[in-house]
């Protein structure tokens, strides 16, 4: 069976990353057609837009994208790329595991988290405007369809996956009616899972706290869109960086699989990235194409690549470049 799969290199690193990443994907022996589009600041240079109509179409058509980062400006520009992809495809839930990987020095062992993050709301609605000079409204869009969504995702996610533990991140002490909707959907959701999946909730900057303190204790975490955003960018501190955090957005018709990361305009074009994060978000296509055993494989080799210690990228102290880093994956492989 051959797949054919929506590539999209991005900007900065991400044409790097993803022929990496592609070159790992194509070694499991797994058949793979590649329909490659472009979207970001490289189209918006070559095609007058950031997210031109046949990047969509691709998506729609394939189900299943590889996504390199996209750049956007800060404070004026285009409307950013991912936030306009996973709301027009209806990806609601953004799925970010880190954990403990084999040789990396973190300042903690057996860190093993799933980030749930909605995806499709919240201040990322782009609703902001100027009340009168110096005065802008940003509007906070929470909804029970959404919550609700999002919370039946983790639930499912928890209980597939073996996970013991669901905890709510919030801050509805201050925000009682938009977080307060928001955990009041955790709470009916996490009812139906009573005695399976534990359920419990927590103040975002009590969170970020407890997880510097000790990673440990937390299973998976259960966010809205911009808790989840920092809080998983934290979390990837907290194992290594970015250049080894992989994530999913997920809908019902659609899925994405990109890095946590950005473009890292300082090193892009340097052959310096560490692709890992793009590899592993590739092995979190195979196992959402139903070739877990091959999703397996490339985690393994990756980790070999990793407990050696021989081969590392610059963020993880070595002097490896990125294409040598996916020639060691595919030799594991
Ligand atoms: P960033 O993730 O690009 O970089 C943050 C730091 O991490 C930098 O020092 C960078 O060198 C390092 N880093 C990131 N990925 C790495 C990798 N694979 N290997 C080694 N080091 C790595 O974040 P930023 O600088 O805040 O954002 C840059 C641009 O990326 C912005 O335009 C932002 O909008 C965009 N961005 C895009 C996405 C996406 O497309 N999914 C996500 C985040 C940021």
């Amino acid at each position: 069976m051959t797949y054919t799969v929506t590539l999209i290199p991005g900007d900065g690193i991400g044409p790097e990353v993803v022929s990496a990443a592609v070159r790992v994907l194509q070694a499991t022996g797994i058949g793979f057609e590649w329909e490659t589009v472009q979207a970001g600041l490289v189209a918006l240079g070559k095609e007058g837009m950031p997210l031109p109509p046949n990047v969509l179409e691709s998506v729609r058509r394939n189900r299943v994208a590889l996504k390199g980062p996209t750049g956007t400006p800060v404070a004026g520009g285009h409307r950013s790329v991912n936030v306009e992809m996973r709301k027009t495809l209806d990806l609601y839930a953004n799925v970010r595991p880190v954990h403990t990987m084999p040789g990396v020095k973190s300042r903690y062992e057996d860190v093993d988290i799933v980030v749930i993050r909605e995806n499709t709301e919240d201040l990322y609605s782009g609703l902001e405007h100027v009340v009168v000079p110096g005065v802008v409204e940003s509007l906070k869009i929470i909804t029970e369809k959404a919550s609700t969504r999002i919370a039946k995702y983790a639930f499912d996610y928890a209980r597939k996956n073996g996970r013991k533990r669901v905890t709510a991140v919030h801050k509805a002490n201050i925000m009682k009616l938009s977080d307060g909707l928001f955990l009041d959907c955790c709470r009916k959701v996490a009812e139906e899972h009573k005695g399976v999946v534990v359920y419990d909730e927590m103040i975002v900057d009590n969170t970020c706290m407890q997880l510097v303190l000790d990673p440990t204790r937390f299973d998976m975490l259960l966010l809205e869109n911009l808790y989840g955003d920092i809080v998983s960018d934290l979390c990837a501190g907290l194992v290594g960086g970015l250049g080894l955090a992989a994530g999913a957005n997920v809908g019902v018709e659609q899925a994405i699989f990109e890095a946590v990361h950005g473009t890292a305009p300082d090193i892009a074009g340097k052959n310096a990235a560490n692709p890992i994060a793009m590899i592993l978000s590739g092995a979190m296509m195979l196992d959402h194409l139903g070739e877990q055993a091959a999703g397996r494989r490339v985690r393994d080799a990756v980790d070999k690549v990793l407990a050696e210690g021989r081969k590392l990228t610059r963020d993880l102290g070595g002097t490896a470049s990125t294409s040598e880093i996916a020639e060691a994956i595919v030799e594991k492989l």
